[in-house]
């Protein structure tokens, strides 16, 4: 990742960086510019979610864009039948997408 110096606008690039939260990643950037020699950190954060994820954390709260049609894809979540898969890539939370949700009354 590269990141513009604020100081001189030449680029800056990573040097290190760590996981702050499940949302956030502070990066420390250095001046590739020797006669400004600026070394900063930046925090990056996750605002919003653009497309929801099929195997979503419960912890996880994030703001979903308005571009999503909620009431739709609650309807479609309803009424799709489901396909028998096995994920292949580890690390979720829950497993089932509706696991996070309250059971319908
Ligand atoms: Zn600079």
């Amino acid at each position: 990742m590269r990141m513009m110096c604020p100081h001189c606008k030449q680029n800056a690039y990573t040097r290190h960086s760590g996981q702050l939260t499940t949302t956030s990643r502070e990066t420390i950037f250095y001046c590739r510019n020797y006669e400004c020699g600026h070394v900063f950190s930046a925090v990056t954060e996750i605002n919003r979610t653009i497309s929801p994820s099929a195997t979503p954390d419960p912890t996880v709260v994030l703001p979903m864009s308005s571009h999503i049609k909620r009431a739709l894809l609650q309807q479609q979540l309803q009424s799709m039948p489901s396909a028998d898969y096995q994920p292949r890539h580890g690390g979720f939370v829950t497993g089932d997408l509706f696991a996070a949700m309250p059971a319908a009354g």
